[in-house]
């Protein structure tokens, strides 16, 4: 369908998590796509940043989701055995708080809902986790096997080099100036040059409300801490006897964290975790990069408590955006009156990453038939309307 080298059926504006994976869907059904992406293939200032990402099923955000993570769990399996690379680390999490915690009741209630294999007694995996922390008598557990975590860096790399394979043009450093509708489709420019393209998709993370001002709710860009702590004791927090695990207490917040696990180049990863919440706003291009101190104070104190083999150990800090939507649920739709021509992907609200290759797959079927067989229409924007 080309007809010149700068003329395509696609055009994906921001070549991240979810423009890389959305390219490589398209791509691999014969569709011409050019990605731009305004910094290198993997980089530090938007939000795939910091090394793991939590993947899990009983989804206590909104169930809803569930039947998209079943996809992307057997989308992750083909991703890893098409590059004959690993990108998923089975290790359960362990959800602990109050019996009656929002994030424990809504784990069960995903669970229930959709017969997602959960434990909710877990004391074998909660005895090997008494090793390791701390947690106050009373708390309750619950432990989902089906769980554990995916490397954004590496799955990045993958689907852009799969893409390309597939004869996806991908373009780094590029950024997108301006994009606007003509006669006969859309044009977009660069800091150096001029495409065309019968389709637009957005998947511009913390910079889509810099690029669409119509049509979308408030998304608040947020900077968000993330910890690594390197023990003398590596052992003890080795992935083999360590899940990843979720902590919601009632001083602290909601907190996160992984195992230690060696990485490809052979280096200990450290014990990695964070606060989920939103942090500071910040605009995506004027950002300090400094560490926030009340939110490392805030974090060491959660150590003392819970982690107290962790204390004396190193610690590294790297900050990441999370793009917040109103209801931090995703949302994915056609813009109005653009006669499905513009879609959107955005507002992945710090918990996106884990359906990177469901969103892949709903976006190329969006632009292929206009619609998609797997559930998607709770993140549609007349929720906002
Ligand atoms: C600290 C932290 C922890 C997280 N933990 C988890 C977790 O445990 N589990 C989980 O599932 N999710 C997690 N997430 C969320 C997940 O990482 C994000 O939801 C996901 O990466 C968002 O993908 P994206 O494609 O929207 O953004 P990005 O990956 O940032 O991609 C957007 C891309 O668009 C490009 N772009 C923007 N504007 C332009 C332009 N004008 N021209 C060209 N290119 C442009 C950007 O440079 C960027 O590369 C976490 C996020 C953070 C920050």
């Amino acid at each position: 369908m080309t007809r010149n080298g700068n003329e395509y059926d696609v055009i994906i504006i921001g070549a991240g998590s979810m423009g890389t994976s959305a390219c490589y869907q398209l791509a691999k059904r014969g569709i011409r796509v050019l990605g731009l992406e305004q910094f290198d293939r993997v980089h530090e200032f938007g939000s795939h940043t910091g090394q793991s990402r939590i993947i899990r099923k009983a989804y206590y955000e909104h169930a809803d989701y569930v039947p998209l993570l079943r996809r992307s769990y057997e989308l992750w399996k083909e991703l890893e055995l098409a590059t004959r690379t690993k990108l998923y680390y089975k290790t359960g999490i362990l959800y602990f708080g109050d019996q009656d915690d929002p994030v424990l009741k809504g784990v069960k209630y995903a669970a229930d809902s959709y017969d997602v294999v959960i434990d909710t007694n877990p004391l074998t995996e909660t005895k090997g986790f008494d090793h390791i922390g701390n947690i106050p008598p009373g708390m309750h557990s619950i432990f989902e096997p089906d769980a554990g975590f995916v490397l954004p860096e590496e799955t990045i790399r993958q689907y852009s080099k799969s893409a390309q394979e597939y004869g996806a043009v991908i373009r780094y450093r590029e950024p997108v100036v301006s994009w606007s509708e003509g006669n006969s489709g859309f044009e977009v420019k660069t800091n150096s040059q001029t495409f065309s393209c019968q389709k637009l998709v957005f998947t511009a993370g913390s910079w889509t409300s810099k690029l669409i001002r119509k049509y979308i709710p408030d998304l608040k860009v947020t900077e968000q801490l993330l910890t690594w702590f390197f023990p003398q004791d590596q052992q003890t927090f080795d992935i083999s006897r360590m899940p990843c695990w979720f902590i919601s207490d009632k001083k602290f917040g909601l907190l996160y964290g992984f195992p230690g696990f060696t990485d490809q180049q052979g280096n200990f990863s450290g014990v990695k975790m964070a606060r989920h919440l939103p942090g500071e706003i910040v605009d995506p291009d004027k950002r300090s990069f400094t560490t926030n101190h009340a939110e490392m104070e805030l974090i060491r104190q959660f150590v003392s408590a819970y982690f107290p083999k962790l204390r004396d150990a190193v610690v590294h800090t790297k900050n990441c955006l999370y793009t917040n939507s109103p209801d931090e649920n995703f949302i994915i739709d056609f813009l109005p009156e653009a006669n499905n021509n513009i879609l959107i992907a955005c507002g992945f609200s710090g918990h996106g990453f884990k359906f990177v290759p469901v969103i892949g797959e709903i976006i190329a079927d969006m632009i292929e038939k206009k619609s998609t067989d797997l559930p998607v229409d709770f993140l549609s924007l007349k929720r906002f309307v």
